[in-house]
């Protein structure tokens, strides 16, 4: 046994510190864990976990609305946002509650406070004073929203804010063209809130296919929102009972909250990383090799704090290729390629692999862009004007499927199993051969004809 402390020290419980940690302690490992906050991270405590309940709670209005068109009779119906908030908080305390619990009946020591690097081997805790030495420290302290510095930013919110808002606004304007943005535009738009989005560029989403990026802006605009392109924000003034923000193009937008969806950093600043050899790139994230090492050679990182993949399932398998990196002798990258993903507008899209830009950028014209447009059976009866969007993109004369891309009812569910089908390598002949299930949206992905 080692004379450090531990065995390994995790800063950070968020999803990737917790799954090392508990692997790690049933490895036999002696393990510590500090949390400065509620265990579970942001994607329990104000990420993933909250916000789908939002969209939830969004959704079942919207069922509401198209209810009468199969024959149900709905009186007056109406939102109360404390129910849904206090109902998500409550979850959300008995979800970090199981966080702790899975680290203490493993074995690990749940610190919760902050820690900050002394040395490459010890961390001091913040609220205590203690001084802890470990063999390995793995740091997993996630990241942090940032906003721009603009006139008046102290009265804008954050996504953090988001889900104890005391009281629904009536008015929301919502700066942005991001994962967050976009989703919580279709949360508030969904539970009726006058929703404006403001986004700097000409298309919602950037980086994502182009054409999701227009059907994005369709199902923005589908649920009412109201969504300004090609303007920023440079100030926030406040008024009697609400705030008026100017834009760059000498445009003015009365709200009652500001909603700064403007991207989100490492949360590196203040760990004392200098003071343990571990260096950070200009943005502020934590630099490390294919096994999630850093420049100190006994100090690891995963999660947010890389800056590789935002996501949470993508932190906890760094997690569990740093457990066998670094505690069972065997070196083990993570394959950061075709991750699938999804943005829970309303309706949401579902992602996996290249778009088409990226192919085409890479493969010029060896390549096959199949696409579809539709209107969902549930939608001809309600009246919904929303379509579904799909698009899959194959290479070569193999036609090896290299790109999935959803827009529509159910693609965060659809896309979780075309992942494995593209992760898989397989090709259209295989998606060809795949008898399809009817009736339903899915079946459209075996059926796919080539783009005109
Ligand atoms: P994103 O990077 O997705 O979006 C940030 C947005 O803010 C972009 O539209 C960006 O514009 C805009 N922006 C940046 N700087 C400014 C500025 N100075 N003024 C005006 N606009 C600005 O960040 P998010 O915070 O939405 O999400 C962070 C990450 O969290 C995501 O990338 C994703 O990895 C993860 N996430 C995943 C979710 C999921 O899986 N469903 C849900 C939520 C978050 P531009 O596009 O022009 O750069």
């Amino acid at each position: 046994m080692s004379d450090y402390d531990f065995d390994l020290f995790v800063i950070g419980a968020g999803s990737g510190g917790v799954r090392a940690g508990r692997l790690a302690a049933q490895l036999g490992k002696r393990v510590g864990v500090a949390e400065e906050s509620l265990p579970g991270g942001t994607c329990v405590v104000r990420g993933c976990v909250p916000k789908k309940f939002m969209v939830y709670g969004a959704d079942y209005g919207a069922s509401i609305k198209g209810a009468s068109a199969y024959g149900w009779s709905v009186g007056d119906v109406s939102f109360d946002w404390p129910v849904l908030r206090d109902a998500i908080q409550k979850e959300v305390s008995r979800l970090s509650g199981i966080y702790s619990t899975i680290l203490e009946k493993n074995g690990a020591t749940l610190f919760r406070e902050r820690a900050e690097f002394v040395d490459a081997h010890t961390v001091r805790l913040k609220k205590s004073g203690k001084t802890i030495t470990a063999e390995k420290i793995l740091i997993a302290v996630g990241g942090t929203p940032w906003a721009p510095g603009i006139k008046g930013a102290e009265h804008a919110i954050v996504s953090d804010d988001a889900f104890t808002l005391e009281k629904l606004p009536e008015r929301v304007l919502i700066i942005g063209g991001g994962y967050i943005a976009c989703e919580f535009a279709g949360i508030y738009a969904g539970l009726g809130v006058k929703t404006v989005q403001a986004y700097r560029g000409d298309r919602l989403l950037n980086g994502f296919d182009s054409e999701v990026r227009d059907e994005v802006g369709s199902v923005q605009a589908n649920n009412g929102i109201d969504v300004k392109f090609n303007i920023s924000p440079t100030e926030i003034k406040e008024t009697t009972g609400g705030y008026i923000v100017s834009f760059d193009d000498g445009s003015k937008v009365g709200t009652d909250v500001v909603f700064m969806a403007t991207g989100r950093k490492p949360n590196t600043a203040g760990l004392g990383l200098e003071h343990a050899g571990v260096e950070m790139d200009e943005g502020g994230a934590v630099k490390v090799d294919a096994q999630s090492k850093t420049t100190a050679s006994n100090i690891y990182a995963v999660g947010d704090v890389t800056n590789r993949v935002n996501l949470t399932p993508v932190a906890i398998r760094e997690a569990v290729a740093f457990i066998e990196t670094a505690f069972k002798d065997n070196p083990t990258a993570y394959d950061h390629s075709d991750i699938a993903s999804a943005v829970f507008t309303r309706p949401p899209v579902g992602t996996v692999g290249l778009s088409e830009d990226e192919a085409r950028s890479k493969f010029g014209d060896d390549m096959t862009v199949y696409s579809t447009k539709f209107r969902p059976m549930k939608n001809t009866l309600s009246g919904s004007p929303q379509k579904f969007f799909m698009k899959l993109i194959t290479q070569g004369k193999s036609e090896k499927v290299i790109g999935i891309h959803l827009v529509g009812d159910d693609s965060g569910e659809m896309i979780q199993a075309l992942g494995i089908c593209v992760k898989a390598g397989l090709t259209k002949a295989d998606f060809d051969a795949t008898c399809a299930v009817h009736p339903t949206i899915a079946e459209e992905i075996v059926t796919l004809k080539a783009r005109d």
